[in-house]
């Protein structure tokens, strides 16, 4: 499996009871939810900004815990990204 954030391959997963404990040589250390893998807002968001959510994660987790993405996050509560409006490839 590779890292859902930057799609490196991972150093280990485990399942914890709604999600999974990622631990990746780039990221680090988290817990990431089923709700969110499966969520359309976090299929829509590109790397970088998938890197945002785990930063805002690691920011808001007490010292000493893993840091989680979870559907409360602030990037994935708001609406489709603007930007991607000015991506018009089609
Ligand atoms: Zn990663």
């Amino acid at each position: 499996m590779s890292c859902p954030v930057c799609g490196t391959a991972i150093c280990s997963e485990s399942t914890t009871i709604d999600g999974i404990t990622i631990v990746c040589p780039t990221c680090g250390e988290y817990d990431i939810s089923y709700t969110v893998l499966a969520s359309e807002q976090w299929q829509r968001l590109e790397p970088v900004e998938r890197c945002d959510v785990l930063l805002e994660a690691k920011r808001s987790a007490q010292p000493g815990d893993c840091p989680v993405i979870a559907t409360y996050s602030p990037f994935l509560a708001r609406p489709a990204p603007s930007k991607l409006s000015f991506s018009r490839n089609s």
